[in-house]
């Protein structure tokens, strides 16, 4: 079966009434016929019936043996790192998402857990970073807001080699694109925030793994810590994810036209796309993202300043200015003064974060509308050089 037919088919009807949308069980607790004795239901933090559905599905598109739906995309994460023992250490892609930096850096570094960066496209670098002490090897790709692309099949060898764990965090891509278990990843995990919830209209986190054990694990450090999803926003993502793969489809469609456009402008200068030919990974992203590549696109202008690049993302009208990514509206914004802000200035430009960068999540309006708003927008960039340029044409 086509895996479009197999995500909508994974969502099951309710075999209780028959209805073809599940149930959403808003409820604490459960009845008992006596003590223990239940439908396999006690208290809705250990399990609920509307997020047990979603666990099953995002478990069955990712390819894994459990899936554990969480209340953020950073309680996922934070959920995953509890795995760790005091004193260990972890490789980490090194333009990491900033509030996973920030839980390695302000609460898991105080607990002895050491994280070495590396620029995880570089294989030589993964291998002469992961030591016999390594427990986790943390990969985010496509990476934000740069969208390097990392080998995972390649990176999960490494990682076993010393008996560490490959963790993907495949937000960007989405499993519609690319299923980093079956390439040998051991944890999966989403900010089903982004392209799963796709509507910009929920905060929700969910993780998968290969091997049922260490799924319990996670269940585990679910319960005992609480950070689950509520039945509504577990509703909420089950019917973003029935139609996920049309709207990747459509984000990567027009993402790929965004991306040609910005390319030939006079004003651009680097474009970040990995559908591009131009992008250093593109036979990589072809190979591992079933050739499609996603909704997100970086660029830079040839007048790298903060000014500039507030003057275009102050003057786009359906590119709206907001943080965040993968709903059905598009959006931009400017690393440098919003998601990245906090990071030092000579770390954020080294992470090709440049003053000029902006990136767009590329959203499902019609493309020619996009790229009209894009032309118009640099359009007035261009005037704001023109009046000098004029003056010296009458001289
Ligand atoms: C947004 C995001 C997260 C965090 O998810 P929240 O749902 O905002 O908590 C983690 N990783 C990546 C790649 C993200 O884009």
């Amino acid at each position: 079966m086509q895996l479009n037919t197999r995500i909508i088919h994974s969502v099951p009807v309710d075999p209780l009434t028959g209805a073809v949308s599940v149930p959403i069980y808003q409820t604490s607790t459960y009845v008992q016929e006596s003590p223990g004795q239940n439908k396999g239901f006690d208290y809705s933090r250990t399990n609920n019936p509307t997020r047990q559905v979603l666990e099953g599905i995002i478990a069955e598109l990712e390819g894994g043996a459990l899936g554990c739906a969480f209340s953020s995309g950073l309680a996922a994460v934070d959920a995953v790192l509890k795995l760790l023992d005091k004193d260990s250490e972890v490789v980490a892609v090194d333009d990491i998402y900033g509030g996973t930096f920030r839980a390695f850096t302000h609460i898991y570094q105080k607990f002895g857990v050491r994280v070495n960066y590396v620029d995880t496209t570089n294989l030589e670098e993964v291998a002469a970073a992961i030591g016999p002490k390594t427990r986790l090897v943390w990969l985010e790709t496509p990476t934000n807001p740069t969208l390097k692309v990392s080998d995972i099949a390649r990176v999960a060898e490494l990682a076993h080699k010393v008996g560490a764990l490959l963790v993907v965090d495949n937000t960007f891509a989405s499993p519609v694109l690319q299923r980093p278990l079956e390439l040998g990843a051991d944890i999966v995990l989403h900010s089903a925030t982004k392209y799963l919830g796709g509507h910009s209209d929920l905060i929700a986190g969910l993780v998968v793994t290969a091997d049922r054990a260490l799924g319990e694990q996670i269940k585990f450090i679910q319960n005992a810590t609480g950070a689950v999803l509520g039945p509504w926003d577990a509703w909420l993502t089950i019917r973003g994810i029935e139609t996920l793969d049309l709207r990747v489809r459509q984000h990567s469609a027009n993402a790929l036209e965004v991306a040609r456009f910005l390319e030939a402008s006079p004003l651009v200068d680097k474009v970040f796309y990995p559908g591009l030919p131009s992008h250093k990974n593109h036979e990589l992203a072809r190979r591992q993202q079933n050739g499609r590549f996603g909704g997100v696109v970086a660029f830079s202008l040839k007048h790298d300043s903060l000014e500039e690049a507030i003057a275009l993302v102050t003057s786009t009208k359906l590119f709206k200015l907001a943080e965040s990514l993968g709903g059905i509206k598009s959006l931009v914004c400017h690393p440098a003064t919003m998601t990245h802000k906090s990071i030092p200035v000579e770390n954020r430009r080294r992470a090709g974060v440049s003053d000029s960068l902006v990136r767009l999540s590329v959203g499902l309006e019609d493309a020619a509308d996009l790229l009209a708003d894009l032309a118009q927008a640099l359009e007035a960039l261009a005037k704001r050089h023109q009046p000098a340029e004029e003056a010296l044409a009458e001289y």
